[in-house]
């Protein structure tokens, strides 16, 4: 049993941002509870150890007509259902009409209910929430959901006296031995598989075409696994002594059949062969530049931390003016994945095809390299002693020692002293020091931070 901690607020005050960053791992699941209307948005949050139900009540702002009083009708169902009320007020805006209205709802429940100003970043956040004190519901709790800000000393004054009744809040915490043979056994059953490499990209850009000419050059047994249109067809083939399965989701035309079906594009199918993939190729079309979708799956490959191969197809007969053109469009719009390799090719007559591998085997080797507690923990000292950490509030971050937390994306989990609240850009500059260090191309790569107890 997860003790249940409500979100409640008028529109525009932070809600989906909390509840955005409390639910974000990988592992939490934004899912139906049975019995709930799906018009509220629950999900389970991991923050710090510390795990619990979060329900995102949605608009309420206390003085709702027709549609909106469905709404808000869903949000005091939550409140009733929830065993904490967050109440979130937006400092910058400052005490409203609606925000009373709430409180005096509130007031009746006798539920528990913490103040929360949201969005102090930046403002003298004292002063912007003293007013809110007039609403009579006791402390008001300083936060920047946006930043991370307050959200963890919020968390523990919500959740503390709760502990009793909800022993199962702490998620068991693991020694540093047990965390290291966890991602060992991670990697472990990664190595054992063969490496699944899922071809996406957009309708046309060329995948079957791609996928047979890669097909062609091997020796593979194609075998037909049944499914819906939604299923991608699972080829396993080999390449340099390396097997591979390759995650079709353009319905390649097999061979010897004359009735194929050409599937149409599916966006579910493509993100199920994301999450299905370790490496992901990324087709795109060199005749028609680089759209919005192209980015889209890129973006998903990413969140997904697969790693990243991207190939510029359709590179045959194209003018020299217009290739410099194109590759000038290429580094300003994937700047943002700059570690992944780009390969220009021509599926139709082959060139370039073979290469592709390289990258592809480059970016698994990445995804699933090894790398020491020692040797994670020095590459972050030498971090830390040529760009110390900021102060936060008076006090000095010390990122005390890191360690491999998981592989295909590599994950590095840095413990120490409010390293949860490190801003975005040291975070960033962290990143690219592992990435540097340890010369990682193809994958992306998490950081975790875990307060030191
Ligand atoms: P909701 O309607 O209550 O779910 O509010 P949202 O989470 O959608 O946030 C509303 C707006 O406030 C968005 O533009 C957010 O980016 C912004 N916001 C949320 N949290 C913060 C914060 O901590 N600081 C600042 N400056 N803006 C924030
Ligand atoms: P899919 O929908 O992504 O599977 O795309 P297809 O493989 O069906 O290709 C769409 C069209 O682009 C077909 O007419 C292909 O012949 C053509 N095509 C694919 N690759 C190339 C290429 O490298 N160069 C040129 N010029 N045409 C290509």
């Amino acid at each position: 049993m997860l003790p249940v901690v409500a979100l409640v607020g008028r529109p525009n005050v932070g809600k989906s941002t909390l509840f955005n960053r409390l639910t974000r791992t990988r592992d939490a699941l934004v899912a139906d509870y049975p019995g709930l209307t799906r018009d509220r948005k629950y999900g389970q949050a991991k923050y710090e150890g510390l795990q619990f139900i979060v329900v995102d009540t949605g608009g309420i702002s206390g003085d709702e007509r027709g549609i909106d009083m469905e709404m808000a009708s869903q949000s005091i169902a939550a409140i009733d259902e929830a065993d904490v009320v967050l109440f979130m007020l937006d400092a910058r805006a400052g005490l409203t009409v609606a925000d009373e209205m709430i409180a005096q709802h509130l007031r009746g429940k006798g539920k528990t209910c913490y103040l929360v100003a949201n969005k102090v970043d930046g403002i003298d956040g004292d002063s912007a929430s003293a007013e809110f004190y007039d609403l009579g519901l006791g402390d008001v709790h300083q936060i920047a959901a946006a930043h991370g800000r307050g959200v963890l000393q919020l968390l523990r004054t919500v959740l503390d006296p709760l502990e009793d009744e909800f022993p199962d809040m702490h998620v068991p915490e693991k020694t540093l031995e047990e965390e290291e043979l966890d991602a060992d056994a991670q990697l472990e059953r990664l190595q054992s598989q063969p490496i699944k490499l899922a071809i996406v990209g957009r309708p046309n850009v060329g995948k079957s075409t791609l996928t047979n000419r890669i097909l062609g050059e091997e020796r593979v047994v194609v075998f037909d696994m049944p499914g819906t249109t939604r299923d991608s067809i699972f080829i396993p083939m080999e390449r340099d002594g390396r097997e591979y399965v390759l995650i079709d989701t353009a319905g390649v035309r097999r061979r010897g059949k004359i009735n194929d079906v050409v599937e149409k594009f599916s966006v579910i199918k493509t993100l199920q062969a994301i999450e299905e993939a370790n490496v992901v190729l990324v087709v795109v079309d060199a005749r028609e530049g680089i759209s919005d979708q192209d980015l889209t799956l890129v973006g998903f490959a990413l969140n997904a931390g697969r790693s990243i191969v991207l190939a510029v197809n359709k590179w045959d007969g194209l003018t020299q003016d217009i290739k410099d053109d194109l590759k000038r469009e290429l580094d300003r719009r994937l700047g943002f994945i700059d570690f992944a390799r780009l390969h220009f090719i021509s599926a139709l007559h082959g060139t370039g095809v073979g290469n592709l591998f390289e990258s592809v085997q480059e970016a698994y080797q990445a995804a699933t390299n090894r790398v020491g507690t020692s040797m994670l923990t020095r590459i972050m000292e030498m971090a830390q002693v040529d760009h110390q950490p900021p102060l936060v509030r008076g006090r000095r971050v010390k990122m005390k020692y890191a360690h491999a937390g998981g592989y295909n994306p590599p994950v590095i989990v840095i413990h120490g002293n409010q390293v949860d609240d490190l801003p975005d850009s040291y975070k960033r500059y962290l990143m690219n020091y592992f990435r540097k260090s340890l010369n990682v191309m193809g994958t992306p790569i998490k950081i975790e931070f875990r307060e030191s107890k």
